[in-house]
């Protein structure tokens, strides 16, 4: 049912699932690079209308066939493919094929948690489970949500009163609209980087509000016309800028990372800021079991995770395997 041949297929179909080269038909969970080909289009893509949108913006996906989630769809007479919310970014996906072998569920990057800006994962039972494992050892347990929050904007709101410049760093696509909606729900005021700011616009059209920001334009910073800090409040701009001249421009900032890794004691040198805050949207472990319980499957295969991972599952009694693409797997045949 399931085969890898440098990527994942549908064993039987010429369906791919978040295939990182060109292929004729893809199924495409959700609009971050690593899921998405190397500079290139799919032949024709299956995906939510919130994904195509994204992924469009970011490399292009000419031909698209829009699914809803809950939706029913028959790719072929033996094929149904169906999406279901996977909590991750807008428009993420799980996927869940239906042949007459049986039953498929397709993580790619998914969490359980609630969040503002994502509706929260619905994920349904499967026979087999292909799921994302990143934050898959014991040691990976979030704080509640509400927690992190409560922290971010205690940060911003004591830098501001100190006169220091809080720098907010998430991914640009789904952390980083998080943040802004955090800060914003905080009351707390918000500039936001070029590259953020661009997909807080395609996140406000397709109907998520982020509250009120401005554009960072470097004058309203640097030089005589820059404006009060507390005017322009807080700037959450994309990890990248951490260690680069838009950082070392500010004489004392106080920098933040809004990452799962934050976990690790070593963080915040290994990021290069001054604080890192477990603010994911990425399951924590936990979260990977539960992910299980619900989905009932008769076999995992873990993906993007800790090989230790799999271990865990076992002692747990779980049938679980590493799935690494350089091995070819086909399901159904054990
Ligand atoms: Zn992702």
């Amino acid at each position: 049912m399931l085969q890898w041949d440098d990527d994942l297929r549908v064993a039987g179909t010429p369906l791919y699932l978040d295939s990182r080269r060109p292929r004729p038909v893809c199924v495409v969970s959700h609009a971050h690079s690593d899921h998405l080909p190397n500079g290139g289009v799919h032949g024709h893509a299956y995906a939510t209308a919130a994904t195509a949108e994204l992924a469009e913006y970011r490399v292009g996906m000419t031909a698209v066939t829009r699914l809803g989630y809950r939706t029913d769809h028959a790719f072929d007479p033996d094929t149904r493919l169906r999406l279901t919310p996977a909590g991750h970014v807008l428009g993420s996906a799980m996927v869940r094929v239906e042949r007459p072998e049986g039953s498929l569920l397709y993580t790619g990057d998914f969490k359980l948690r609630p969040s503002l800006t994502v509706e929260q994962a619905d994920p349904e039972p499967a026979d087999v489970l292909v799921m994302e494992s990143t934050y898959g050892l014991p040691m990976f347990r979030f704080p509640d949500w509400r927690q992190t929050q409560a922290r971010l904007a205690e940060a911003v709101a004591g830098a501001l009163a100190a006169g220091r410049q809080p720098i907010v760093m998430g991914y640009s696509l789904g952390k980083a609209q998080e943040i802004v909606r955090i800060l914003t729900d905080h009351g707390l005021p918000v500039t936001c980087h070029g590259a953020v700011h661009a997909l807080n616009g395609i996140y406000e059209r397709l109907g998520v509000p982020l509250g009120p920001y401005r554009r960072y334009k470097a004058e309203d910073f640097h030089g005589p016309a820059a404006l009060d800090l507390a005017e322009r409040g807080a700037l959450v701009a994309p990890p990248q800028v951490a260690r680069s001249a838009f950082v070392s421009r500010f004489d004392d900032p106080l920098t933040i990372m809004m990452t799962g890794w934050a976990l690790q004691p070593n963080a915040r040198f290994r990021y290069g800021v001054e604080l890192a805050l477990p603010l994911s949207d990425h399951a924590d472990f936990d979260e990977l079991l539960e992910l299980i319980e619900r989905v009932s499957p008769r076999k995992v295969y873990a993906h993007h995770g800790y090989r230790e991972f799999v271990g865990e599952l076992r002692k747990r009694k779980i049938d679980a395997v590493l799935a690494r693409p350089e091995a070819q797997l086909k399901l159904f045949e054990e």
